[in-house]
């Protein structure tokens, strides 16, 4: 008998050609995490895989999979499903359940038993092995499948939740700008589940910012690749303590806050490109701080000439912390580090910075600014 992992993708809003682009990305991102070349059927994926040895947990991580299954593949012989069951019943019977059903599909016509045939005779030889058990057929303990297939029935009693989304890397991939704090390693998340591949930068300021801080943000992609299905995590910091000292030294404090987020768009916006990635990605969430009132980040944003992906925009902070803490990022956050900013940022600033006058300061600041952009993008530096 076969042992096998079934995987399920969704495949409604997964059509046309994106559909075998889909598929053949989310077989290699199965590759890479279990080192094991899947087979693709007709809408499903098959793993050969010892469930018995290895936990199939790990599927459990892999974006654009919505349900898997340890099974069984056996030739369509009705005995050969009925030695499979009993293998698997007597797996759940060991775990204490009382009830179940079988519940059988048939796609492939020509085997000659019809599906009420298969529930009843397969129910009737599992109740007569296993006289512990009884059939519910509204809400079982467990459920017995059977697939009657082309390529061989598929025999099953779990069916495990995936995480659904799309496989990372359909999308092609994006820069997560990635602080030390909480939200953007969340954001960076809902990139990945939406099918983007990331590559991070962040903004440091040595020597005020130091060794625990290059730590952190190795430790937070870290992180965050136990989600990437495999795909490597490249991780970039740049120095940007010039700058900050040269727009505290030189602009209205107000403005400090915006004009500093100004700067790390248009280096980022700039490594994005030279890069070719398509995207930058930020934990911004309205009204959370100063720099995110609608009017501010507007004015952050029109520093940008690349598409900006922000998935927190509509969430709580309560409902980031929660994913946070889920996706296992929390903690790592929350430890104390120096912010890039925090000795640089204004006690009191502006929450509404008017574009024109952002604009007409950094015009009059322009060769400082230019310059030490410059600096901060050329010495971007890969740390993972
Ligand atoms: P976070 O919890 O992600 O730090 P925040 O609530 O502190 O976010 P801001 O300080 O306004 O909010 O930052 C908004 C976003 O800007 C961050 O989510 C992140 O994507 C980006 N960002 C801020 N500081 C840095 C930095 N030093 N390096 C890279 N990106 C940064
Ligand atoms: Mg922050």
């Amino acid at each position: 008998m076969r042992k096998v992992i079934v995987v399920r993708y969704a495949e409604i809003g997964v059509k046309g050609k994106n559909r075998s682009h889909f598929e053949e990305i989310l077989k290699k991102n199965i590759e890479m995490v279990t080192g094991i070349k899947p087979e693709r059927k007709w809408g499903r994926i098959y793993v050969d895989f010892d469930w018995d040895v290895d936990s199939p947990e790990i599927f459990g991580k892999i974006f654009g999979i919505q349900n898997y299954s340890p099974a069984f593949i056996v030739e369509l012989d009705f005995e050969k499903i009925k030695e499979a069951a009993y293998v698997l019943v007597r797996k759940e019977v060991e775990s204490g359940v009382k009830t179940f059903k079988v519940n059988a599909k048939r796609p492939n016509k020509k085997f000659p038993m019809g599906i009420y045939d298969i529930n009843s005779s397969l129910g009737a030889y599992i109740l007569k092995s296993f006289p512990e058990l009884k059939v519910d057929v509204h809400s079982p303990d467990f459920i017995i499948g059977v697939e009657i297939r082309d390529e061989g029935a598929v025999v099953y009693s779990q069916k495990i939740s995936g995480p659904g989304g799309l496989p990372v890397g359909v999308e092609g991939k994006a820069l997560l700008l990635l602080s030390g704090g909480i939200d953007s390693p969340v954001a960076g998340w809902y990139m990945m589940r939406r099918g983007i591949a990331i590559s991070t930068l962040s903004f440091i300021s040595p020597p005020y910012t130091g060794k625990e801080t290059i730590d952190k943000l190795k430790r937070l992609v870290e992180k965050l690749k136990e989600y990437s299905s495999g795909r490597e995590i490249k991780a970039y910091v740049s120095p940007l303590t010039s700058l900050l000292e040269f727009l505290k030294d030189n602009a209205p404090q107000k403005l400090l806050l915006v004009l500093q987020r100004r700067s790390m768009i248009r280096i980022a916006s700039r490594f994005a490109k030279s890069k070719r990635l398509k995207a930058l990605i930020t934990g911004e969430s309205i009204g959370q701080v100063a720099s995110q009132t609608l009017d501010n980040m507007s004015t952050i944003n029109e520093a940008s000439n690349i598409l900006m992906l922000k998935p927190l925009l509509g969430f709580d902070k309560t409902e980031i912390v929660d994913k946070a803490k889920e996706i296992g990022t929390y903690e790592i956050s929350i430890e104390k580090h120096l912010d890039v900013c925090s000795m640089f940022t204004p006690k009191h600033p502006a929450t509404k910075a008017k574009l024109e006058i952002v604009k007409e300061v950094e015009e009059k600041l322009k060769d400082g600014i230019e310059r030490f952009e410059d600096e901060a993008f050329y010495s971007i530096e890969r740390i993972v």
